[in-house]
């Protein structure tokens, strides 16, 4: 592998076919590259505007061929690709992030396995792969406590709570019995991401911490600059970018932080990927996120993350279209506001369509603007 950078002109290749496939798409077009996306699905967010498409499943390992054989180096834009599809493509093309730094993010509990092998604050948690490690479990734990699926849970999913320890039996049934973490239900000041980027080199650039607040366990907005002081916006920038370290990460990572009641900062869960929260990059930021992730996958260096303005952003769900097409002109009627769609055919409530970014003098108006905006349009009000 050449440790030369991937300049215009290379094949890029995404796992992965959603909005953050598709925004890569857009920002490695802009630059230059040439862009190949991997999806099962024909109507993929990403897939019409790639170069070309492979529809194929994320495990198909002729359709990995094609793509390693296509493409100079290859990433991915969710946590549910197997790492072992990175793994079959790593001998015949740069991949980046690799398989090891995701493997992690992929099972909740190796994530937190991680967390404590590595002296990284997060919640108390413990392992519940079967009946039989429920009680002990609870016994560690305590309640309130929130009962998740080891692997493929996201957006609130797959999660259950327990608020008395008699209540845990039920909890995991509710699951279905399949592997679960249980984790202390923290009592939340906020919630903070970071997203950090790191090159192959070992240079981390982040971007200044984004406070997001979630409805029903979805994303529904991020502001930025967060309304936490200097010190404690430190500190949470120093965890995620020893985090990225720690996984000798390459690429994008969104890191998930909870600020606890009593000033705490633990990590919440890690996203190998850009992250939804970093979305206001696209109107507010000197380098989008996806640049970023274009740049580090071609071996270049992360470009600047300076914010240019206050900003908020608001997620645009399925809810909105609840009583048909949904107003537009209420995003268009504001100079300072910017609509993202992502091209998905079907509005389902709780499915995110695109986002909403408004840039103002200072954050909390920028919010109040971007809530406003989607109520407008007919969605819920967040
Ligand atoms: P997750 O999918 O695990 O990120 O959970 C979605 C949301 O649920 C988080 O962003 C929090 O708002 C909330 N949540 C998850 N885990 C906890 C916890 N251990 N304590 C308190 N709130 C939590």
């Amino acid at each position: 592998m050449s440790a030369a950078p991937l300049l215009p002109g290379a094949t890029l290749g995404m796992l992965g076919g959603g909005q953050l496939g598709r925004m890569f798409t857009l920002a490695a077009r802009t630059m230059g590259y040439r862009v190949i996306v991997l999806d099962p699905d024909p109507d993929s967010p990403a897939g019409s505007l790639a170069h070309s498409h492979i529809e194929a499943g994320y495990l198909e390992t002729s359709a990995l061929d094609a793509l390693a054989e296509a493409c100079d180096a290859v990433s991915t834009e969710f946590e549910n690709v197997p790492a072992t599809a990175l793994e079959h493509l790593a001998p015949h093309c740069i991949v980046r992030p690799h398989a090891a730094a995701v493997a992690p993010t992929q099972d909740r509990l190796a994530e937190k396995a991680f967390f404590d092998a590595n002296d990284l604050p997060t919640v108390a948690w413990a392992p519940v792969r079967d009946r039989a490690e429920l009680d002990s479990a609870v016994a560690r734990v305590g309640t309130p406590a929130l009962l998740k699926h080891a692997r493929g849970g996201y957006d609130g999913k797959g999660q259950a709570g327990v608020e008395r320890p008699d209540e845990a039996a039920a909890a995991f049934e509710s699951l279905g019995e399949e592997p679960c973490i249980l984790e202390q239900r923290v009592t939340l000041e906020r919630e903070l991401s970071v997203i950090v980027c790191r090159a192959a080199d070992g240079t981390v650039a982040c971007y200044a911490p984004g406070e997001n607040v979630h409805v029903g366990g979805i994303l529904a907005t991020t502001r930025v600059p967060a309304a936490i002081d200097d010190t404690l916006a430190a500190r949470a920038t120093d965890i995620a970018a020893r985090t990225a370290t720690a996984l000798d990460y390459c690429g994008v990572l969104g890191v998930e932080l909870f600020v606890s009641a009593e000033g705490g900062i633990l990590l919440n869960e890690l996203a190998p990927r850009p992250h939804n929260s970093g979305h206001y990059t696209l109107d507010a930021s000197a380098t989008t996120q996806f640049e970023q992730q274009v740049r580090l996958l071609c071996g270049l260096q992360p470009g600047s993350t300076r914010l240019l303005s206050p900003v908020a952003m608001v997620n645009v769900l399925g809810d909105v279209w609840r009583n048909g097409q949904p107003d537009w002109t209420r995003v268009f009627d504001r100079p300072e506001a910017k609509l993202h769609l992502y091209g998905k055919l079907e509005p389902r409530p709780g499915r995110k369509m695109g986002h909403v970014n408004v840039l103002a003098g200072d954050p909390e108006e920028a919010l109040a603007s971007a809530r406003a905006i989607v109520t407008e349009m007919g969605g819920r009000p967040v």
